[in-house]
């Protein structure tokens, strides 16, 4: 491992109980941990200090999460954000991934899932970092059903509407990332990471590639999807 250094984290919520408690669970894992309790607190250590991850609350006092975050990738800074959205509001996640945010979780969370969040995100830089050395693949099932269709992710096959096939490594990766998120929102941005390493890349057409591909080998309309559906603007979301 090339990064043997603690991961710098920060902590952007105002809610005092809630940054604390995250502080201590994150300083557990044995990441540096600072808190801001505004936007603009976090921009300028944003500006001062590097970090290798932002937990960003989209409720705050004066500059919300969604700001800071379009702040932070206008500078071009593209530290992974993590956000925190409300449950009460769905259309949190589609905003926070329009700003930028690379994973967001709901609250109230689940901390278990947070920090698994957490260390994906941070993974995810370092194998940046580290040029092309992949981290170990999430905890999938080995099969993913749904409607008429499998798809195999020891065997790399398929049952498609063409038959059983073989899928290609990125048809195979992107399934993946579905399987392991069903019902939620995935950013292109976030695919783009997983899938092809390229987190910042503006290409964004090497994604939609696939998903007509995919698209071709389970629906029966492109136009009314009834698994691979289109969230405008963020990306994708599959329901199985
Ligand atoms: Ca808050």
């Amino acid at each position: 491992m090339a990064s043997e250094r603690q991961p710098n984290l920060i902590i952007v919520e105002d809610e005092e109980a809630l940054a604390q408690g995250l502080r201590f669970n994150l300083e557990r894992k044995g990441y540096l941990v600072e808190v801001a309790t505004d936007g603009e607190q976090a921009l300028v250590a944003l500006e001062k200090g590097r970090f290798d991850l932002v937990i960003l609350d989209v409720r705050l006092p004066e500059m919300d999460g969604f700001e800071v975050c379009t702040e932070l990738r206008r500078r071009n800074d593209f530290t992974p954000v993590l956000m925190l959205t409300a449950r009460s509001q769905p259309d949190d996640v589609v905003f926070g991934l329009r700003c930028g945010a690379d994973d967001y979780v709901v609250k109230p969370f689940d901390l278990a899932e947070l920090l698994a969040r957490v260390e994906v995100l941070l993974r995810r830089t370092q194998w940046t970092e580290e040029n092309g050395n992949r981290p170990s693949q999430e905890i999938v099932p080995p099969r993913l059903e749904f409607g008429d269709y499998w798809v195999d992710f020891s065997s790399w096959q398929a049952k498609t509407r063409q038959g059983v096939v073989e899928l290609s490594q990125k048809e195979m990766e992107v399934m993946r990332i579905f399987a392991e998120r069903p019902n939620e929102v995935i950013s292109r941005r976030q695919l783009l990471a997983r899938v092809w390493d390229l987190p910042n890349h503006p290409n964004t057409r090497v994604v939609d590639n696939v998903i007509v591909v995919l698209r071709k080998a389970f629906e029966e309309s492109a136009w009314r999807p009834r698994h691979i559906h289109s969230v405008r603007g963020v990306g994708y979301r599959f329901v199985p």
